[in-house]
């Protein structure tokens, strides 16, 4: 396993993120939507560095099947509370194409949230396919499968305090 982006490195640019976020949004109550599994670490990060009121929503989509993308999105776990009128930030770990958030977005704003945000750990702008804006974006890095600090192969690595990739 070679380190991509160590945990210091993580922790840093997480907390300058949260710190915009807190600019953006002061005052005003945030719900964290994360998308399961691999947003979790991520969006704790971010969350404890925030002092606004953030509520936590999950919603878990599946488009991947071991490292290939099969380019259909499914909703396995719906969010539990109303978003309607609410400010939504969309955390996640990582974009590839696109199409999971372009999905998302699309199926979240139709619930009628006040505003709806995109936060992303990383982004590998190589691979879009979709575009999509996303308003925070943690690290851009290129065409690697990465894991850890949320993101899986076969659903192992998530625990790694860093992002590495497997060569
Ligand atoms: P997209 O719909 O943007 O192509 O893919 C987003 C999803 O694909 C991410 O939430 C993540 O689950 C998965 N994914 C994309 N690239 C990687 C990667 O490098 N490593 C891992 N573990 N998952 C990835």
């Amino acid at each position: 396993m070679n380190v991509l982006i160590n945990e210091v490195k993580l922790q840093t640019r997480i907390k300058e993120m949260a710190r915009q976020i807190e600019k953006d949004y002061e005052g005003k109550q945030i719900v964290f939507l994360g998308i399961l599994k691999g947003s979790l670490p991520f969006l704790w990060e971010l969350a404890k560095n925030i002092k606004n009121d953030v509520r936590f929503e999950f919603i878990e989509a599946s488009s991947y099947e071991g490292t290939e993308s099969t380019g259909k999105i499914k909703i396995n776990k719906d969010i539990t509370d109303s978003i309607e009128g609410k400010d939504v930030i969309i955390v996640e770990d990582i974009v590839d194409t696109g199409r999971t958030l372009t999905y998302l977005k699309e199926y979240l704003l139709a619930k009628h949230p006040n505003s709806l945000k995109i936060a992303a750990l990383l982004s590998k702008p190589s691979r879009r396919v979709m575009e999509i804006g996303v308003e925070y974006i943690g690290f851009q890095i290129e065409d690697k499968f990465v894991v850890g600090f949320g993101l899986d192969y076969d659903q192992k690595y998530r625990n790694l305090p860093y992002v590495g990739y497997i060569e």
